[in-house]
């Protein structure tokens, strides 16, 4: 068997363990120290705003945290993106509210901003108006953020950018995470860069960040004694993860320029075999990291699914993925309202996520290629 090829995996820069031996040096083992400093300070200059950025145990905590901040409670509602990884949409749910899920657009496969005007005035009309609109940056690519945040600031609805995905990608050169009232960031395992696993939160005021510093370390009063007047939680970056971050940041835009150069390859790969058309940026507004480079395969120009492609590709021990499940699509979420029509589902059906790690090898470029073209000649 060849080795495996996978979607996307960690690649460590070489200072991460300086950070991590410094933190034992010091037993710095908990959760808050210098690393955890240094690593929010390191963000909030690379995202290049006036933000204060809280780093959190995971992008999942990151939203809920939003979710609460925005003051999200038992029975409101809130507006997510359909098609999405599903840690958009649970912590709607930890909070008790309800999901009403959006379609997407064809350019940028992120949230239609006209199924998103539909969905507010609906649910204003049915007298709910919508707590929040969580907006994703799927793969890297921006949303229309220019469109979205007009609807939201005409109807007065904050938004929380899921920018999990989308380190390293801005929209008319503004970085995304820093669009909304909320940005969230995630440090999984498999995203552009990792602490093995982590999250933050983006704010635009040292009070909101302070805010989501206390209720992710069990939200303790000021008193020498243990004393609660909210529910807190237990979602605080730990110093020895942050120590990973603050390495992985000094390479970060080598990581962005890796994966770029990828979606590159499969511009080129991809330029003669007609039917298939790689998800790039739709104008030069849009500048995406490409954490994961995307096809849409035409079966009825090709001959062959995606699910074909897919298959031949695992048979070469080659990692593929179809694109996201859409929420409204997932039994969990079956009740959940739903505005839009099926440009969500399309992208899901004839979608195809390939190997986009910033690691890979020529060597593995040209396995990948091979079997592409074995595939599409057939
Ligand atoms: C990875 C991801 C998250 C969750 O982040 P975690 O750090 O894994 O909790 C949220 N939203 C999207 C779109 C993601 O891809």
């Amino acid at each position: 068997m060849n080795t495996k090829i996978w979607l996307s995996s960690p690649h460590m820069g070489g200072n991460e363990q300086k950070y991590v031996n410094e933190a034992f040096d010091a037993n710095w083992v908990a959760p808050l120290g210098p690393n955890v400093d240094g690593f929010e300070k390191d963000l909030e200059s690379f995202l290049n705003t006036d933000v204060k950025v809280a780093a959190l145990s995971a992008g999942t905590a990151a939203l809920h945290l939003a979710l609460i901040e925005c003051g999200v409670v038992y029975g409101d509602e809130v507006i997510c993106q359909s098609m999405t990884f599903s840690a958009s949409a649970n912590p709607i749910a930890y909070c008790g509210a309800t999901p009403v899920f959006v379609d997407s657009e064809k350019d940028t496969w992120n949230m239609c901003p006209v199924a998103l005007e539909e969905a507010v005035k609906d649910r204003i009309a049915k007298g709910k108006e919508p707590k929040a609109i969580i907006v994703v940056h799927l793969y890297g690519m921006p949303a229309k953020m220019n469109e979205i945040t007009a609807i939201a600031e005409k109807y007065k609805i904050p938004i929380i950018e899921d920018a999990a995905e989308a380190l390293g990608s801005t929209y008319k050169d503004k970085a995304c995470g820093t669009f909304g009232r909320f940005g969230v960031l995630s440090f999984n395992g498999n995203k552009i860069i990792t602490t093995s696993g982590g999250g933050a939160l983006v704010c635009h005021t040292q009070e909101d960040k302070d805010k989501a510093v206390f209720l992710s370390t069990q939200a303790r009063d000021n008193a020498p004694h243990y004393q609660h007047s909210h529910i807190g939680y237990n979602y605080r970056m730990s110093n020895i993860v942050a120590g990973i971050g603050r390495g992985q940041m000094e390479v970060l835009a080598n990581r962005v320029e890796a994966r770029r150069s990828m979606n590159k390859f499969y511009q080129d790969l991809f330029a003669d075999i007609e039917g298939v058309t790689v998800f790039v940026e739709p104008s030069t507004d849009y500048y995406s990291n490409h954490w994961l480079s995307a096809i849409i395969v035409d079966a009825t120009i090709t001959g062959k699914t995606r699910e074909d492609l897919r298959l031949a590709l695992l048979e070469d021990n080659i990692e593929s993925r179809p694109l996201w499940k859409p929420m409204h699509m997932q039994p969990v979420f079956a009740d959940a309202p739903y505005y839009g029509s099926d440009i969500a589902e399309k992208l899901f059906d004839n979608g195809l996520c390939l190997p986009s790690g910033s690691n890979l090898t020529n060597e593995e470029r040209e396995r990948i290629a091979k079997k592409i073209k074995q595939v599409f000649s057939k």
